[in-house]
């Protein structure tokens, strides 16, 4: 039996086995970044085996393969990474989009958040996993509520996953319906307890598939003496950490006033940053944070989208200049990473007015290999290379939205025209998870039908909650 310490998570004969991509093209990510042409790659359980000329492999592994794939007109990339989600707030869709941030993350999301049981959270995170594989997502950062039982989900649907749960000292009641900030060093040891427990019950599970993190929620609600102890946590548990980093004006304002220094500064002397460490959002930075991110070899999940919806543009340039790793994230309410992709690359242009950068093979990077070094995989995943294990998605190039197709706009038509529906398979850990365009890790309709009753439920359940806060103040 060979070392399983990375893999799938499944045992026995359970849907393991030799599969040969054939007649592809292979966008490798390796670090020549080489794209290959009539190419074709080995898979043997939940490892790539060799990838080669496509003659020679298919000579050498189409009579013993127990799947050969005709990936002709198709394009294999590493599996998407995105490094920030939370795949509960499914069930807040088409109400948190069109608010303020604050209103957004403090008032109809935490009122919906509330009102789900586990049941919820649950059976949204499972159509947010598949909604996620099918737009060729095999490794997703997670946080949210009732961790335990997204955790079931994360685990029954085949995604690799790293959970996380907030905490905090701040008063959130406090804060929400009053605007200023209580802190409790024993509210925060509290949280920080509980997602200790969540990273005791859930860190290594299926053969290592499902990890955890410890990510404190966002630097104006955490002190400095709980980013001390949440480090010291991680590093006891052997876990990264991560926070929402300036997602609003609010944060550094009031980090300069509760702590006397900008959140950069702050959580370097907290000795928070590390290389292990991933800042979501990161939108209002000044130059001292960029320093301190750059300076401790931290990674930023770059969320587009989200932002991109509530009129904000992350200064990504700038911290790619500084030699800050940035991956994707899709953060709340989207899932599909061709989306997540194609807007990195709009916003960016937005923010520096030029049309020139970043080029695609960047946004393709940020997607893959950068997603996989801000969660410390880079050298299992990430990229499609011999022995890394096969997380891999493969897309479907023979359609309109692509063509002409032709060597030189691979990366280009993907990150420019690309769409979740082109994804026809979806491995993680050499299992298939999406074939044939359709998830195949369960029964998807039902998956679906359970999400909506649910959904629908909680909304009724919410629904006099959220007008109260946000017209009671
Ligand atoms: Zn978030």
């Amino acid at each position: 039996m060979k070392e399983r310490a990375f893999g799938n998570g499944r045992e026995g004969d359970d849907v393991i086995m030799g599969v040969l991509f054939d007649n592809a093209t292979i966008v490798t990510m390796n670090a020549d970044r080489d794209i290959l042409h009539d190419a074709a790659m080995y898979v043997d359980e939940d490892r790539i085996i060799e990838i080669g000329d496509a003659r020679e492999l298919k000579e050498k592994y189409a009579a013993t393969a127990d799947r050969v794939i005709d990936a002709k007109d198709k394009v294999l990339f590493p599996g998407f990474i995105n490094t920030h989600s939370h795949s509960v707030a499914l069930s807040c869709r088409g109400r948190a989009e069109d608010v303020s941030n604050w209103d957004a993350i403090w008032g109809v999301m935490g009122s919906i958040r509330d009102n789900m049981t586990g049941d919820d959270c649950y059976v949204s995170s499972r159509l947010a996993y598949v909604e996620m594989l099918k737009s060729g997502i095999t490794t997703v950062a997670d946080s949210g509520a009732h961790m335990l039982r997204v955790g079931e989900a994360a685990i029954e649907t085949g995604i690799r996953a790293f959970l996380h749960q907030g905490f905090r000292d701040a008063d959130i009641a406090v804060l929400r319906d009053e605007g200023r900030y209580e802190y409790a060093m024993e509210r925060g040891m509290r949280g920080l307890q509980e997602a200790v427990d969540l990273v005791e019950s859930m860190h290594g599970r299926e053969d290592g598939r499902i990890r955890c993190l410890l990510g404190p929620q966002t630097i104006d609600t955490v002190s400095p003496e709980l980013l001390r102890a949440t480090r010291k946590e991680a590093d006891r548990l052997g876990v990264g950490v991560t926070i929402h980093l300036s997602q609003n004006e609010k944060e550094p304002k009031q980090s300069l006033e509760a702590w006397g220094d900008l959140p950069g500064p702050v959580m370097e002397k907290a000795g928070f940053l590390g290389p292990d460490f991933i800042g979501a959002h990161a939108i209002f930075l000044e130059d001292a944070d960029i320093a301190a991110l750059a300076r401790n070899g931290c990674s930023i999940s770059h969320n587009p989208q989200i932002n991109a919806k509530r009129a904000h543009i992350a200064p990504v340039s700038d911290m790619i200049e500084a030699g800050i790793n940035v991956g994707l994230g899709s953060d709340n309410m989207f899932y599909d990473m061709l989306e997540v992709i194609k807007t990195a690359g709009i916003v960016w242009r937005l923010r520096v007015k030029d049309p020139t950068v970043p080029d695609p093979a960047t946004v393709v990077e940020m997607a893959t290999i950068n997603g996989a070094r801000a969660l410390g995989i880079d050298d299992v995943v990430g990229s499609l290379e011999e022995g890394k294990v096969a997380d891999v998605v493969m897309v479907n190039y023979a359609r309109a939205r692509y063509t002409p197709r032709v060597r030189e706009n691979v990366l280009s038509n993907l990150v420019h025209f690309g769409a979740a529906d082109d994804v026809a398979l979806t491995m993680v850990g050499g299992r298939v998870l999406v074939d044939d365009h359709r998830f195949v890790g369960g029964n998807e309709q039902t998956i679906l039908e359970e999400a909506q009753q649910s959904g629908t439920e909680v909304w009724a359940r919410a629904k006099a909650e959220w007008q109260q806060r946000m017209t009671g103040k």
